[in-house]
């Protein structure tokens, strides 16, 4: 993959206040990809160190009061014409910065407060249909898969997903995909992102979304307590069985453990040939029916 950099989060020294957002993801895809390294900042004839700066009213200005706008533009415009030249898979950007951020930015009045909207550099390349994301969304780069956090406006693609993690064994006619509309598989993602265990990390590839991983608390099948997020995965089928599905596991179990959770449970049919691989990643069977296991795995 060819994926375009914030160089402050490689390391290099071009923040405003001389140092830099070293981030080991980050340092770790440099490893397997070709990386583009831009500071839109530096580019646009800013030095380092420097007073910072914010987006008040539309305008770039710095705390001084100095009016930096044609600066943050010009380096804009240089990023894009790198990118339009390099043609990367994926721009990685520092969050919040007024020239990088991609979801939020600081609101212009130096006081800490964050506001939605994206940075000037980050803003002119999404506008010009590159695949931009904050560092902080994501999680890791699998052999040219992309595994990053769900955005708030794909919560509709849990309900298909959710249609394709229903096993159906061999020789039964698949059901019709308006099961996910029945009240005990709306749970799954009925407001998702509202309660404090929605958790969903997505897998691109090829430009589209082949896989989520999602948890919530929901009395589902796998439920055991309310303190234990209940774990789903699905992925299409074509990215099955190529290790996607374990690295996305292993993400999301790192996400669940950073964010104090000590435990996680699924139910699955004893047919599914899932079992093995939630076996592989450290679930357990703690209780089975005729038809399913009930699996934990303590993280
Ligand atoms: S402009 Fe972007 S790359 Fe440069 S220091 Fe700021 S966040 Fe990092």
């Amino acid at each position: 993959m060819k994926i375009m950099v914030s160089a402050c989060l490689t390391g290099e020294n071009c923040k405003y206040n001389g140092g830099n957002n070293r981030n080991e993801k980050v340092l770790r895809f440099m490893a397997d990809n070709e990386v583009i390294t831009v500071c839109p900042e530096l580019m646009g004839g800013l030095p380092t160190p420097r007073v910072p700066s914010e987006i008040r009213e539309g305008i770039v200005t710095a705390k001084d009061g100095r009016i930096v706008d044609a600066e943050f533009n010009a380096g804009a415009a240089r990023c894009l014409a790198i990118a339009r030249r390099e043609q990367p898979d994926l721009i990685v950007l520092q969050s919040r910065s007024p020239s990088c951020g991609v979801k939020q930015r600081y609101d212009g009045t130096f006081t800490g407060t964050l506001v939605d909207g994206a940075g000037v550099t980050a803003r002119l390349l999404m506008d010009n249909s590159f695949h931009v994301i904050d560092v902080e969304d994501l999680a890791m780069i699998y052999h040219g898969v992309l595994i990053r956090k769900l955005c708030s406006n794909e919560v509709g693609l849990l309900k298909d997903f959710l249609y394709e993690a229903i096993f159906i064994p061999e020789g039964v006619e698949p059901p019709a995909r308006d099961i996910v509309e029945h009240p005990e598989l709306r749970i799954y993602y009925d407001n998702f992102g509202q309660g404090p265990a929605d958790y969903c990390l997505v897998a691109e590839a090829d430009g589209r979304i082949i896989g989520v991983v999602w948890t919530r608390i929901m009395n589902d099948y796998g439920h055991v307590d309310d303190e234990t997020p209940s774990f789903a995965i699905s992925l299409i089928p074509e990215y099955r069985s190529c290790g996607i599905g374990t690295r996305m596991m292993k993400e999301m179990l790192s996400l669940l453990k950073r964010n104090g959770y000590r435990q996680t449970s699924l139910a699955v049919q004893k047919a599914n040939y899932a079992v093995r691989m939630y076996r592989n990643i450290g679930f357990e069977i703690i209780d089975e029916n005729d038809e399913e296991y009930i699996m934990v795995c303590r993280i």
